[in-house]
C-alpha cells in the first residue's frame, strides 16, 4: 500500500483513534460535535487532535452534492484543527488489487470522489447491480475492505479506537460490527448511538451548527435509496444531476436484459419505471442518446437454477454492432430459427399491483419452472455491450448434463441462424468496406 508524506508524531500516551467517515449525516454531526464540542469529546482524542485519523473510503459513485458539502464544511475543520485527513479506494474488484491511498494529509483541500476502481464498473463488466438485502456487499467490498486493509497496514498490531456514526436505532449493525477485532487491536466505538442521537437528530444538529440541510452520502446506483423515505431525495439528485446519473440508468438497462428480475429496487421495481413515474425525463433522454452512439450485442444468457435465486449464470455476446444491426439481427435470428422473439411480458417475483413488465426483446429457449430444480433458463437478447462473458469453471458440464433433446434441438437451430446472420453481417461489412 502506498503511503502518504506524514511527519507529525502521534503523542506516545494516547492510541489512535480512527473515525470512518462515510460522509453523512450521521457521521459528519459526530465529528462536528467532537470537535467542536470538548465536554462531548472523548478522553481517548488528545486535545491538539494530534492522534485523531478521519477516514474516507469512497466508492467512485458518489453523488458530487455529498462531496461539496464536505469540502465546504468539513474540509476547512479539518484543516483549521489541523486534524489528519486519509482518503482511501481499492485499486480494482479483487483483495489483492490493494487500496490507494488518495490522500493523507492535515490540510485537506479537495476531496476524490471518482476513487479508482468504482463499484459501477465492478458492477457493469459483470451487467448487474447493486443488490438488496443480505450483508450490504457492496458496502463490505467498496468501503469496509479498503478501510481495514489501511488500518491493518498502518497499525499492525497496535491498538486503535475506531468509532463508527451509527444512529441509535442501528443496534443491530452494532452487534455485528462490534464483533469483529480484527486480531484484537481494534476496539470499536459507536458516539451517535451512545449519544442516544437519530439521523433527525443529526440532520437537525447540522442544521443548527452549519445551516446546511445535510444530503444523504450514498452512490448513484444504490438500492437502499429507493425507499420511501429516501427516493424524494434521490429522485431531486437524478433530476438536477442528469449527466451524473444516466450511465447508471444505462447500467440498469443492461442488467435488466441480462435478467428481467433484477430491477434495482427488487423485480419489477426499475430505477427507469421510478424514474419515468415521477417524470425525472432528462437524465432518461440523455442515457437514451447515449445508448444510440454504444456499441451493442446479442447476449445468450444461461442460468441453472439449483434452488430459487441460486443459479450459475453464463452470458456469451455472440455478435457486436450498433443498436439498429443487433435489433434487427435478433429478428432475422428469430425468423431463421422459427421462435418468436417477446416482449412486454410479466415479471417473475415483480409485485401485481404497479409492477413493471419486461420490455426488453427476448427470444426464450427455455423458461424456467419454478416447482422443480434444478430448472434451466435460456434466451438471447440485445443491450449495450457493456457486460463481459462470464462463465463459471464446470458451466459447461453441468449445463450438458441438464440440457434434454428439445432444448439441445432448439439450441442447435439458433446457433445454426446465428452463423447464417453472422456470414450475413460481415458479408455487408465486407460489402461497405470495397464500395
Ligand atoms: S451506498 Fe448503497 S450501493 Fe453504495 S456501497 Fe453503500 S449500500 Fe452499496
Amino acid at each position: 500500500m502506498q503511503r502518504g508524506t506524514r511527519t507529525i508524531t502521534e503523542p506516545h500516551d494516547l492510541i489512535p483513534y480512527v473515525w470512518s467517515y462515510g460522509m453523512g449525516a450521521e457521521s459528519t454531526a459526530g465529528i462536528l460535535r467532537m470537535i467542536t464540542d470538548p465536554a462531548a469529546r472523548p478522553e481517548t482524542i488528545a486535545p491538539d487532535f494530534s492522534n485523531l485519523v478521519v477516514v474516507i473510503a469512497q466508492t467512485g459513485d458518489e453523488w458530487s452534492t455529498t462531496g461539496k458539502l464536505v469540502q465546504h464544511y468539513i474540509l476547512p475543520l479539518l484543516r483549521r484543527h489541523n486534524i489528519r485527513l486519509v482518503e482511501v479506494a481499492r485499486r480494482g474488484p479483487a483483495k489483492k488489487d490493494g487500496v490507494a491511498v488518495l490522500q493523507d494529509t492535515r490540510q485537506p483541500y479537495q476531496l476524490h470522489l471518482d476513487g479508482v476502481y468504482k463499484l459501477s464498473r465492478e458492477n457493469r463488466v459483470t451487467g448487474t447491480m447493486p443488490q438488496l438485502g443480505g450483508v450490504r456487499k457492496c458496502s463490505q467490498k467498496a468501503k469496509g475492505a479498503p478501510q481495514d486493509a489501511w488500518r491493518a497496514t498502518e497499525f499492525g498490531d497496535q491498538l486503535y479506537i475506531h468509532a463508527i456514526g451509527f444512529n441509535v436505532n442501528e443496534y443491530i449493525r452494532i452487534m455485528r460490527d462490534s464483533a469483529y477485532s480484527m486480531g484484537g487491536q481494534r476496539i470499536p466505538t459507536y458516539p451517535i448511538y451512545e449519544w442516544g442521537w437519530s439521523r433527525q437528530d443529526c440532520l437537525d444538529y447540522l442544521y443548527r451548527k452549519l445551516g446546511a440541510v445535510w444530503s444523504k452520502s450514498c452512490c448513484r446506483h444504490c438500492p437502499y435509496a429507493g425507499n420511501r423515505s429516501g427516493w424524494p431525495e434521490q429522485l431531486a439528485r437524478f433530476a438536477a444531476l442528469p449527466t451524473e446519473a444516466a450511465q447508471h440508468i444505462i447500467d440498469e438497462y443492461v442488467c435488466l436484459a441480462l435478467n428481467p428480475r433484477s430491477g434495482l429496487f427488487g423485480p419489477g421495481k426499475s430505477l427507469i419505471t421510478r424514474l419515468h413515474r415521477d417524470r425525472a425525463t432528462e437524465p432518461i433522454t440523455l442515457a437514451a442518446a447515449r445508448m444510440k452512439t454504444m456499441p451493442w450485442a446479442i447476449y445468450r444468457v444461461r442460468r441453472l437454477y439449483y434452488a430459487p435465486a441460486t443459479a450459475a449464470r453464463s452470458v456469451d455476446c455472440v455478435l457486436r454492432g450498433g443498436h439498429r444491426t443487433v435489433h434487427t439481427t435478433l429478428t432475422e435470428v428469430s425468423r431463421l430459427a422459427d421462435i418468436t422473439v417477446t416482449k412486454n411480458e410479466e415479471i417473475a417475483g415483480a409485485p401485481v399491483r404497479d409492477g413493471d413488465r419486461d420490455t426488453h426483446r427476448r427470444l426464450w429457449l427455455r423458461r424456467p419452472c419454478d416447482e422443480t430444480y434444478p430448472t434451466q433458463e435460456e434466451f438471447y437478447t440485445v443491450a449495450p455491450a457493456q457486460a463481459r462473458d462470464k462463465e463459471l469453471d464446470g458451466f459447461a458440464v453441468a449445463w450438458a448434463e441438464h440440457t434434454d433433446e428439445a432444448l439441445a434441438q432448439l439450441e442447435r437451430r439458433v446457433d445454426m441462424a446465428i452463423v447464417a446472420v453472422q456470414h450475413a453481417v460481415i458479408d455487408t461489412q465486407g460489402g461497405r468496406g470495397a464500395a
